[in-house]
């Protein structure tokens, strides 16, 4: 007979309950439009959460509410007296975790799932509209998936990074790191390149009032130094081979009539050595290497 059957396995089983939890009762409001489970622990003892020691009584049980998906047009909310185990071997009571929730949530585990599903399609506003729970609540459940995906999240892979120079200008401290990466390269082709043939430029007077966009050299047998670079696969650039006094908006411009022999001679003798922040230890060792080992025809 319909009217005797107890349908509370069959909700025990739809909603993955497993021993010692099971629907206890169900209660349909259809003038609420909501459908209400209220779940049972058989267990009289249960293992403790913190140490795992097993068979501990049970301390206290206090009753919590989640709310989980949808039945159809009606809102399902899932009741459960949540035990509190103490425990004889490490002393502590501890409420145990439960399999349909994460612990602190008002969501079952599903509930969050379908939520973070929707939260990549709909805006906050419109699921918390579907489920009739406030924006708050559909936040915190992001959060708490969202820092943990964070936290899960490894960088171990990434090779380049790209940095975005608007950014840069809100103050948010990428330019320092690569400005400290590039300084770091600069100092070290001070210290240790050592070539008569190649001129190293004079230090700045402040260590720090330079950032070292380029690292500059000068040789008087540039066109063979830059082939000789190059067929060791470091790449060199030729920046600037105009004098400012010489380029076109300033010719007209008066000049000491003995000319600007020393910019001229650095225009005809610059080289640009790598110092990009992505170089490694090796790299920098490399083009030290390779420069010093630079010889005269
Ligand atoms: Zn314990």
């Amino acid at each position: 007979m319909i009217s005797t059957m107890d349908s509370t396995p069959l909700f025990t089983a739809a909603l993955g309950l497993q021993d010692p939890w099971k629907v206890d009762e169900i209660r349909f409001e259809p003038e609420q439009g909501e459908i209400h489970f209220d779940l049972a622990c058989d267990a009289k003892r249960l293992g403790c959460p913190v140490c795992a020691a097993g068979d501990q009584s049970i301390h206290d049980r206090t009753q919590r509410t989640w709310q989980h998906l949808h039945f159809f047009q009606f809102k399902a909310f899932l009741h459960a007296p949540l035990p509190r185990v103490k425990c004889a071997q490490c002393g502590k009571v501890t409420q145990v975790e439960v399999p349909w929730a994460r612990p602190g949530s008002g969501f079952t585990l599903l509930m969050d799932a379908l939520v973070l599903t929707l939260a990549t399609k709909l805006p906050v506003s419109a699921i918390a509209q579907m489920f009739g729970v406030s924006e708050n609540r559909i936040w915190q459940a992001i959060d708490v998936h969202v820092e943990s995906a964070r936290q899960a999240t490894t960088y171990s892979e990434v090779r380049a990074l790209g940095v975005d120079e608007k950014y840069v200008g809100r103050r948010l401290g990428y330019l320092s790191i690569f400005t400290d990466q590039r300084c770091y390269i600069a100092s070290a082709y001070r210290a240790s390149i050592v070539n008569p043939l190649v001129r190293q430029l004079a230090s700045p007077e402040e260590a720090a009032a330079h950032v070292y966009h380029l690292y500059v050299v000068t040789c008087s047998q540039r066109e063979r130094l830059q082939d000789y670079l190059q067929s060791h696969c470091i790449q060199v650039l030729i920046h600037y081979p105009i004098p400012v006094h010489a380029q076109a908006p300033c010719r007209s411009l008066q000049r000491d009539p003995n000319g600007l022999n020393i910019s001229e001679r650095d225009a005809s003798e610059c080289l640009s050595l790598p110092c990009n922040p992505q170089m490694t230890d090796d790299d920098i060792a490399k083009v030290i290497e390779t420069v010093n080992l630079f010889k005269a025809p």
